[in-house]
């Protein structure tokens, strides 16, 4: 067991915090569109993100405007379709260049084609991505993943695949959630300060890495997927726990993040996140 460090000093003011919505602030769903965010978690982010001085961003699979609707009133920072589009603390937006429309459409007939011949398949369209759910039908995965394989090979200059649960994603090629993070902390309220980021699926994982070479605190929420992610939360009631604690207690909050076992437990951390925190203060 990790010895517990002292983080008495480290406050909501010298972190980022970006998290992840399905499977980390909200329960996965049948389908996307029926999720829905209570008011209690709503008022925590908006609380969190007025007390953090703005450095909270919501990274996701979903569009921007998805994450709009899910949080309304409420609007973040954010990064939608796993960092393709971004909204700055400020409320500027900006994209990378869009998929053509052409290979968007390709796919997308041929994936409804794929969910009109097997019931239990659902295509989502989120404008500039596709995205393939197998839940009703998990028995299908193998199915649904060599035929997406078959589909994004005839799109691949624009689209390239994403697993996920339950789910396989054609997604504008060439940007991942870690390009989205690297953005945010390039710029104020974000920049020099310790990243915290919490996910729980595959298209974390590249912004787990970014996050561990910043030497910031990544978490993964899953009981027991190998995951880049130094630290484990076992679940979305764990995070939403934690959450709380770190709109009551920050530095209690933080000190218990950092002290946390995670997926590459065997080494200690966590006495170099602090230090990593204390010299990100004292440089910022
Ligand atoms: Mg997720």
């Amino acid at each position: 067991m990790a010895t517990v460090p002292r983080t008495d000093n480290l406050a909501l003011s010298a972190i980022a915090l970006f998290l992840d919505i399905d499977g980390t602030l909200l329960e996965i769903a049948a389908a996307p569109r029926s999720v829905s965010v209570s008011g209690e978690l709503r008022e925590r982010l908006r609380a969190l993100f007025l007390a953090a001085g703005g450095a909270l961003a919501l990274v996701s699979g979903r569009a921007i405007a998805d994450i709009d609707g899910l949080f309304a009133p409420l609007t973040l920072p954010a990064a939608g379709l796993h960092g393709f589009e971004r909204r700055t603390v400020s409320g500027a937006y900006c994209r990378r260049s869009p998929p053509s429309p052409a290979a968007l459409e390709a796919a997308r007939e041929a994936m409804l084609h794929l969910a009109r011949r097997h019931p239990g398949l659902f295509v989502e369209d989120k404008q500039f991505a596709l995205a393939l759910h197998y839940r009703g039908a998990p028995q299908l995965e193998d199915t649904v993943l060599e035929a997406m394989k078959g589909i994004a090979a005839n799109v691949v200059e624009d689209l390239e695949l994403q697993r996920g649960k339950m789910v396989v994603e054609l997604r504008p090629a060439g940007t991942t959630k870690a390009e989205a993070l690297a953005a945010f902390l390039a710029e104020a309220p974000f920049a020099g300060r310790l990243p915290i980021f919490i996910g729980d699926d595959l298209t974390d994982e590249p912004a787990f890495e970014l996050v561990n070479s910043l030497q910031g605190i990544s978490v993964v929420v899953s009981p027991a997927r190998p995951s880049a992610a130094r630290k484990r939360l076992p679940d979305v009631t764990a995070v939403q726990a934690w959450l709380a604690q770190l709109q009551a207690d920050p530095a209690a909050a933080l000190q218990r993040l950092a002290a946390l076992e995670g997926a590459s437990s065997a080494r200690d951390d966590s006495s170099r996140v602090v230090s990593a925190a204390a010299r990100l203060r004292s440089s910022a």
